[in-house]
């Protein structure tokens, strides 16, 4: 089996951590990296992920220079939420007839909010005969994934409520500022006013893709957005939490039919949410014919599956038909850990 070749392209927190994966996997080989950060380009990749030795891959800011379908099967993109930020990147990754799977929240379900791009991205994809996925942990896999599989069996669906309740003091300044962790009320409501705090970043995707998959019917989603204000003082190493400022964001989307609300779901988002005893978990609650509650205690950790999820969906991609694609569309993801893994197909 000759490996599959990878140019991973982002070397953040979730790129360096895939990249590293890749490294385990006996499949995968990675053969070019793009970042565009000064203090990288040049540079062997094995030194920026610190593994302890040079990989004979050279970090570029270039990417035309490696964008060779001869040598490459696939890229793996880690740079952003917004479809709209990522579109010139993903153009000239199809357009070299290479494969694609990124991690931009809206690219789980582009359809969603993006429906020109998307169509565009799937008429591309097809024309030069690649595959583009948007995968990670959420959207891509808890709040949508998993519930529509759970669905599986059922006879009816009435409605759907799934929450994810998770912690945040892991992530960096940009979580904490999108999320509004560490501003008073006023900077938190200012936030929201003028977009610089947005919360989770997917439930349109994670719904229409949800609705879709079973037929729901959605026409409308409602997102609201609150401040969990702290009883107690929180601290990570990016932000100080005061008693009575901001610790996080409860962001709800219900998704409804006419009047009806069919998918409910909720995320609310905070540093250290075990010094005020909440404990964090993924619930999936469907009710109809049969009802189904699934908890999973603690949540399904963000980074090590959004990671899991980016690398272990690179042999279905690359076996796919072309076009733009969601993770209801491919085979069920599942970890690389043997040969069959890689070959299993549709
Ligand atoms: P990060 O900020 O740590 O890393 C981004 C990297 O991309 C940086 O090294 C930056 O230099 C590089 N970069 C940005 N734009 C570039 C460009 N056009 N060309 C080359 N390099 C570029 O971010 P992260 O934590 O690694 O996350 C990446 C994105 O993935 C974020 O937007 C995050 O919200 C998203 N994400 C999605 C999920 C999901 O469940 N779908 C999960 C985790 C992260």
């Amino acid at each position: 089996m000759n490996p599959i070749r990878i140019l991973q392209w982002g070397l953040g927190a979730m790129g360096s951590g895939m990249a590293r994966l890749m490294l385990e996997k006996s499949g995968l080989q990675i053969v070019a990296a793009v970042d565009n950060r000064p203090d990288y380009v040049g540079k062997d990749l094995g030194e920026v992920l610190k593994v302890g030795k040079n990989l004979g891959v050279k970090i570029t800011n270039k990417p035309e220079e490696v964008l060779k379908k001869e040598d490459v099967d696939i890229v793996v993109i880690a740079t952003t939420s917004w479809l709209k930020e990522q579109i010139t990147d993903l153009r000239k990754i199809v357009t070299a007839g290479i494969n694609c799977i990124s991690i931009a929240e809206e690219m789980a379900d582009a359809y969603a909010q993006n429906p020109e791009l998307a169509s565009e991205l799937d008429k591309l994809a097809k024309h030069h005969g690649v595959t583009v996925l948007g995968t990670g942990v959420n959207p891509g896999f808890v709040l949508d994934l998993l519930v529509v599989l759970l669905s599986g069996g059922n006879h009816q669906v009435e409605r759907i409520e799934a929450s994810r309740i998770n912690d945040l003091s892991p992530y960096g300044p940009t979580v904490m500022q999108t999320q509004g962790v560490g501003s008073t009320l006023e900077e938190f409501n200012a936030g929201l006013a003028d977009g610089s705090i947005v919360g989770h970043v997917g439930f349109p995707e994670s719904i229409h893709m949800i609705s879709d998959a079973l037929g729901l019917g959605v026409d409308r989603i409602v997102q609201t957005r609150e401040p969990i204000i702290s009883k107690v003082y929180r601290e990570t190493p990016h932000v100080k939490v005061q008693p009575g400022m901001v610790a996080g964001c409860a962001h709800t989307g219900i998704g409804y039919r006419g009047d009806k609300e069919v998918i409910k779901l909720i995320h609310p988002q905070q540093i250290h949410p075990e010094l005020e005893q909440q404990e964090t978990g993924d619930y999936i609650h469907i009710y109809g014919k049969p009802e189904i509650h699934m908890s999973i205690k603690p949540e399904i950790a963000g980074g090590i599956a959004t990671e899991g999820l980016a690398v272990n969906m690179i042999p279905h991609v690359v076996a796919a038909t072309p076009g733009l694609k969601r993770m209801i569309d491919l085979p069920v993801p599942a970890a690389l850990m043997g040969e069959s893994a890689y070959t299993r197909r549709i």
